[in-house]
């Protein structure tokens, strides 16, 4: 590993600022000092220059005078020597005062006129610069003043010399001349002391000034000083509290560990947190201490480079995941090793959950698609390619979309990401397509993932492949509107139809019909042939009905063998007629079933909207209500509906409500008709006939509601009541000594059939205590004839002991053959043929014929219906004993049949008397 040491950080530039300024005027100080001194040795060198000047004109002209006096040439070499200092100064003047001077020029002649060498460059720094302060120029003036008598002083040495050259002079000239150098003297002396005065002023001003300028200076220094030292303390200052803000205010911890002993020489408050210890406590310890995995720290620790996981001890023993991570510093000059600790608990378990999300991602049957905030696809996962065919290479950088939609879903996916941009999340179904070009649904959830700021910068969506579900919906959708047996549609999509054909015909009008049709007698198929060929049969009729209708007509299975006909814009009723007729014709036609010819008819029903309805439940209703009516009129035709059909079953209706609760709201009554010895008229016994007081309807006779009581299956629990109260009303009559009469009960069909019967009139015999001898229970022709197993109910009803009749014989044309096989006790010949003797020659023969029969199987006949004594004659002729009929007594209550049984005993039969 290098080891490169930390720079040193750069001073702060304000800083800089401020140190450079201070060098700066400290360094014009001393130039301030420097030209201070060089100015005063300048004025030093003037005014020893003005001495020197002032002493040399004073020697020229004294020399000069010598030179007159003694006509010694020396004294003239030597008042040359000493105006050549004047001279000299002058030349010297006028080559500086020259804009552009020679310095060798001017130095020379300031060295010939005496000055010293030192004092050379402060003379012409002070003429030159200081030529605009007004002392200079008035010193510069005086001087140039002086020039003016020095030229007068050589004149006079030069008239001397050309004097002296012609003659000696004379005394007269000697003072003249000695007159003039005094003039001389006397004008240089003025000049003289004004020029060192005006010096003199000038040097104190100059120093008076530099005084100021320096001492200004100083306090400027000083000044600086002191703000720079503030500076360097605040900054020192600063960088101490920077240097405990990123010590202790960083979020990871710090370890300042020595390079050489790898002991720890700081740490920061984060790390005291992390461990749950005092800096105290920690600084000095090794570092490798730290850490869980102590030994897996190299003794020097490494330098620097990539960060490494660690397991840090915490006071509690619990170990903290972090990551360290190397630099080198210097810390109090030695080599340190500063080690940031990171605690990555937060950060390693978001990278496992990242890590189980990226697996789940990768491993889900589900389709996943990242998109940046543009819908730009950043990733997919294998189910993706699993599911569209398009490879993650093939739709990378694609738009969200630019594959495998169909152009009519493009709209969709528009609102889609209008509907992201505005809440963030969609989810629904678009159609798709393959890469392989194959359209499927595509069931999809997207939504926005928000950054810290709340912006969406990526969408993911995951999606499957729908079609399996739609197939199933599809499925369920026909199994649903479908019948399974016939595969015609049923109910619920029938009324489907017709609904929507009636909101058309209320829009445009028109005519429709439907037709309720019910097959007659179907659950004898399946008893008989069973239930697949009733299937069979079903299908095949099924399909000869769908045939018969035109292509806009609907046909359903609605029941177990009921089919509902939608006839659309219906003509006339006659169309309609004629279709129910054509399915008639077909429905009859035999059909084939493994082998066996069935044929069947049905009952057709037709309603119209709309005449007889105007919503759908109402129209299917009167169809069925004319299909009940078609059944009561024998089965195989059709009705149509009608007000009277209506009012029937409405009629009906009523009874149906009415008889369920008939017999706890005490509304039934049994009424007893007598029937008789024919003979001698004495009442033999009574017949227990039902009367159904209903509230609305008044009585309600036995024969419109017995049906409906099976239908609706009450009839067992009203037959119980009637035999319960009939036995309880004879042992009541026994009680009143009436003890030698029988009574009969009706049982319905249903009641035969029923396998408890033996059982349920035993308990009621046993309950009451009536004597089963004295009862005998009627049962219908029609109940028994053609009917297996119908002898063997009889033998068991008869082992009770009682009586057997078989109730309204000859109705059913019954072979009287087949008779033998019942083992019964009574005939009771049906009224329709007591009422046609002794006229209807047909009526007596038969009667005559039964009454025969009867007789020779040794069975009891009584003849039903006696209401005239030629009747009553007619059968006692033929050999009939016992009747029954309004000649001797219409059905009564029982309080009139006790009267009529109590005067019956004074004088039987009254009526024929
Ligand atoms: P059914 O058993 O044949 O009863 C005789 C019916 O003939 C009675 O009618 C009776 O009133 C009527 N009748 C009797 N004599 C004459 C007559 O001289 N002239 C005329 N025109 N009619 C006469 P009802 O009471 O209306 O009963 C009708 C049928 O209802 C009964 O016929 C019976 O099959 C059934 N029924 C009556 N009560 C019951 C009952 O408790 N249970 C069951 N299952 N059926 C009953
Ligand atoms: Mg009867
Ligand atoms: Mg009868």
């Amino acid at each position: 590993m290098m080891y490169t040491p930390a720079s040193r950080a750069p001073l702060p530039w304000k800083l800089l600022a401020v140190a450079f300024i201070f060098i700066g005027i400290t360094a014009i100080s001393v130039a301030i000092t420097f030209g201070a001194i060089a100015v005063q040795s300048a004025v030093r060198s003037y005014v020893t220059g003005e001495g020197q000047w002032s002493k040399a004109q004073h020697d020229a002209g004294f020399m000069l005078y010598r030179y007159g006096q003694t006509g010694d040439p020396a004294y003239r070499r030597r008042f040359a020597e000493a105006l050549a200092v004047p001279l000299h100064d002058r030349a010297a003047r006028e080559e500086l005062q020259k804009p552009s001077f020679d310095r060798a020029v001017a130095t020379r002649h300031l060295l010939a006129s005496g000055h010293h060498p030192d004092d050379i460059a402060s003379l012409i720094f002070l003429f030159r610069c200081c030529s605009d302060v007004p002392q200079m120029r008035r010193v510069v003036a005086l001087w140039e003043q002086g020039d003016v008598q020095i030229d007068r002083l050589r004149q006079l040495g030069d008239e001397l010399q050309a004097a002296m050259e012609v003659s000696w002079p004379s005394a007269i000239v000697v003072n003249d001349l000695l007159h003039r150098i005094e003039e001389v003297h006397e004008a240089v002396h003025p000049l003289e002391q004004a020029f060192s005065e005006e010096l003199g002023e000038a040097a104190r001003r100059i120093s008076r000034r530099l005084k100021y300028a320096t001492a200004t200076l100083i306090l400027l220094l000083v000044g600086l000083g002191a703000y720079l030292s503030l500076r360097i303390i605040r900054s020192i200052r600063g960088s101490e509290e920077q240097y405990r803000a990123l010590m202790h205010g960083a979020g990871d911890g710090l370890v300042v560990v020595d390079r050489a002993s790898d002991r720890i020489l700081a740490i920061n408050q984060c790390v005291e947190r992390m461990i749950g210890r005092p800096a105290s406590e920690l600084v000095g310890v090794p570092y490798a201490s730290l850490f869980r995995d102590a030994e897996a720290v190299p003794a020097g620790g490494s330098d620097a480079g990539a960060p490494h996981l660690r397991s840090l001890n915490q006071a509690t023993g619990e170990p903290i995941d972090v990551e360290v991570k190397f630099s080198l510093a210097r810390w109090n000059h030695r080599e340190a090793r500063l080690a940031i600790v990171r605690d990555v608990r937060r950060r390693l378990r978001t990278e496992r959950m990242l890590r189980v999300a990226t697996n789940a991602m990768a491993n889900t049957s589900e389709g996943v698609v990242i998109t940046d905030g543009r819908f730009r696809v950043i990733s997919v996962n294998s189910a993706f390619t699993t599911i569209t065919g398009f490879s993650e290479a093939e739709v990378i950088d694609r738009i969200l979309g630019s594959t495998g939609v169909r152009s009519a879903d493009r709209r969709t996916l528009r609102q889609v990401a209008k509907a992201l941009r505005r809440d963030g999340r969609w989810q629904g179904e678009v159609q798709n397509l393959r890469k392989n070009g194959e359209s499927y649904p595509m069931r999809l959830s997207l939504a926005g993932i928000p950054e810290a700021d709340g912006t969406i910068a990526h969408y993911v969506g995951i999606f499957s492949d729908n079609s399996a579900f739609r197939d199933y919906e599809n499925r369920l959708k026909h199994l649903a509107n479908h019948d399974l047996l016939t595969a015609l549609p049923n109910r619920a999509a029938f009324e489907e139809a017709v609904g929507s054909a009636i909101r058309r015909c209320k829009a445009n009008g028109g005519r429709l019909a439907l037709l309720f049709v019910d097959l007659d007698g179907f659950k004898t198929v399946n008893d008989t042939y069973g239930h697949a060929a009733g299937d069979e049969l079903l299908r095949t009729l099924g399909q000869r009905i769908r045939r018969c209708l035109r292509a806009g007509d609907a046909v359903a299975r609605v029941g177990g063998d009921e089919f509902n006909v939608l006839l659309d814009d219906v003509g006339s009723e006659k169309d309609a007629a004629r279709v129910a007729r054509a399915l008639l014709a077909t429905i009859g036609e035999p059909v084939d079933v493994d082998g066996q010819s069935i044929a069947l008819s049905a009952s057709i029903g037709i309603s119209f909207y709309p005449q007889d309805a105007s919503e759908v439940d109402e129209l299917v209703t009167h169809a069925d209500m004319a299909m009940y009516e078609a059944k009561s009129r024998g089965r195989n035709n059709f009705q149509v509906f009608s007000r009277q059909i209506s009012l029937a079953m409405s009629t009906r209706l009523s009874l149906v409500t009415g008889l369920r609760h008939a017999i706890e709201q005490d509304q039934l009554e049994l009424h007893y008709q007598p029937h008789c010895d024919l003979v001698s008229g004495r009442i033999l016994g009574f017949e227990a006939l039902l009367r159904w007081n209903h509230p609305e309807l008044g009585a309600v006779p036995p024969c419109h509601f017995v049906p409906l009581a099976e239908e609706i299956g009450v009839i067992d629990a009203i037959s119980d009541w009637v035999l319960r109260t009939a036995c309880r009303q004879g042992v009541q009559w026994r009680r009143q000594g009436i003890d030698d009469i029988a009574l009969a009960v009706n049982l319905s069909p249903r009641n035969f059939w029923d396998p408890e019967l033996p059982r349920r009139v035993a308990r009621v015999l046993q309950e009451t205590g009536w004597a089963p001898q004295r009862l005998c229970l009627e049962i219908t022709e029609g109940t028994i004839m053609g009917e297996d197993g119908a002898d063997e109910s009889l033998r068991r009803l008869g082992e009770l002991g009682l009586k057997l009749a078989i109730d309204d014989f000859g109705i059913g044309y019954s072979s009287l053959g087949s008779l033998r096989r019942f083992p019964v006790d009574v005939l009771k010949i049906d009224r329709t043929f007591t009422s046609g003797i002794p006229g209807n020659g047909d009526n007596l023969a038969l009667v005559r014929t039964i009454i025969a029969l009867a007789r020779g199987m040794g069975l009891t006949v009584i003849a039903e219906g006696i209401e005239t004594l030629e009747q009553h004659e007619a059968l006692l002729a033929e050999g009939c004993l016992q009747g029954q009929g309004y000649l001797y007594g219409r059905p009564m209550p029982a309080a009139q049949a006790e009267a009529l049984l109590l005067a019956a005993r004074v004088r039987p039969l009254a009526a024929l008397t």
